[in-house]
């Protein structure tokens, strides 16, 4: 597919896609986008989580009076599902579009694979590596002590189990719900952690991916990874139910692929393709301090003024907001005493 109709490539070979980011259409007031944009929002990937959310309790979790008592054998049976399927999803999109590299550098918006960039700051001084690694050995199991964590507390009743055919009304809410709550939690965390302190001891391990790839969406210090994952326990704090709680665990544990695809579009057949939602994030890799959010479902960037929807303006916006940063610490340093 041609990417060069939808898009600009630069003399490095990066490739910017021609359409701006948009936010939640109720935001601008361009009720005619709303349809287009609930069908973005539903289409593919909440659709996937939602059906791996239903997998799961259909044929991974045991039964409620199994789960009322810790035990080391389905704790570890949902590590090793949990591990499978990340296994499965990010390594085959690794495979495929970072090793074979089946369709090259189109749609891709840093033209340099990180495989072809050694560096000092990943493990092993590879990216993909040191990105596995910590995917896989940390983040993964601490999503699995939330999921652990989660499912005894429902089937001890410590948290409100509402069955699906006397309250399927609120079950729906708290679903449609989930994406917009998802996207408050996530930048709140994710503000939080851009603090100095926090930054430096723990999210800058995220950011050393600053070309992020797939195995770069759980690539986190475990102060991360932990109270990420925890989203989903928002849940025992409300009448929900299991199904919902696994709605938010999966779009937070498989849905992370999402920013750190690299590529506009992934494709699947010579004319199909699938969106891949990866460039609001990428410009956070790309930036640091822009897209602390998601794709817009609440604004919360540009209601804090660090929106970028990958425009010049924006461009020039954020600089403008780099420079008075530094103008700002700089007026705060003490003036050097003149030597005697
Ligand atoms: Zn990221
Ligand atoms: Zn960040």
């Amino acid at each position: 597919m041609d990417d060069s109709q939808y898009g600009t490539r630069d003399k490095r070979g990066n490739w910017t896609p021609n359409e701006t980011l948009q936010v939640a259409p109720y935001w601008t007031g361009q009720w005619g986008k709303m349809g287009q944009f609930l069908v973005g929002l539903v289409w593919p990937w909440n659709a996937f989580h939602m059906a791996t959310a239903f997998l799961y309790l259909w044929f991974v979790i045991p039964d409620r009076e199994t789960l009322a008592t810790f035990s080391w054998d389905w704790a570890l049976w949902l590590l090793f599902v949990n591990m499978a399927g990340i296994f499965v999803l990010y390594g085959a999109i690794e495979f495929f579009y970072y090793v074979k590299r089946i369709q090259g550098d189109r749609w891709r918006y840093n033209h340099k694979f990180p495989a072809d960039n050694p560096s000092d700051v990943f493990w092993f001084k590879s990216q993909n590596i040191d990105n596995f690694l910590r995917s896989f050995f940390i983040t993964v199991p601490l999503w699995t002590v939330v999921e652990i964590v989660m499912l005894w507390a429902y089937a001890n009743s410590w948290a409100v189990w509402l069955p699906w055919t006397t309250h399927w009304v609120w079950l729906t809410v708290v679903i449609l719900l989930a994406p917009a709550v998802h996207e408050i939690y996530f930048f709140c965390l994710h503000r939080l952690i851009h603090t100095p302190f926090l930054y430096k001891h723990i999210h800058s391990v995220h950011h050393n991916s600053i070309n992020p790839s797939p195995w770069s969406s759980l690539s986190m210090h475990p102060g991360e990874g932990f109270p990420y994952m925890a989203e989903a326990w928002l849940h025992l704090l409300i009448p929900s139910n299991p199904i919902c709680a696994y709605f938010t665990l999966h779009a937070a544990g498989f849905g992370a692929i999402n920013g750190h695809l690299g590529f506009e579009k992934l494709e699947l057949t010579e004319d199909t393709t699938l969106d891949s939602h990866a460039y609001v994030h990428y410009l956070h890799h790309k930036y640091f301090e822009v897209n602390y959010g998601g794709d817009g479902v609440v604004p919360l960037d540009m209601l804090f003024g660090t929106w970028h929807d990958g425009s010049k303006e924006a461009d020039e916006k954020m600089k403008a907001r780099f420079r008075k940063k530094k103008e700002k610490q700089n007026s705060r340093k003490p003036t050097a005493t003149p030597a005697e």
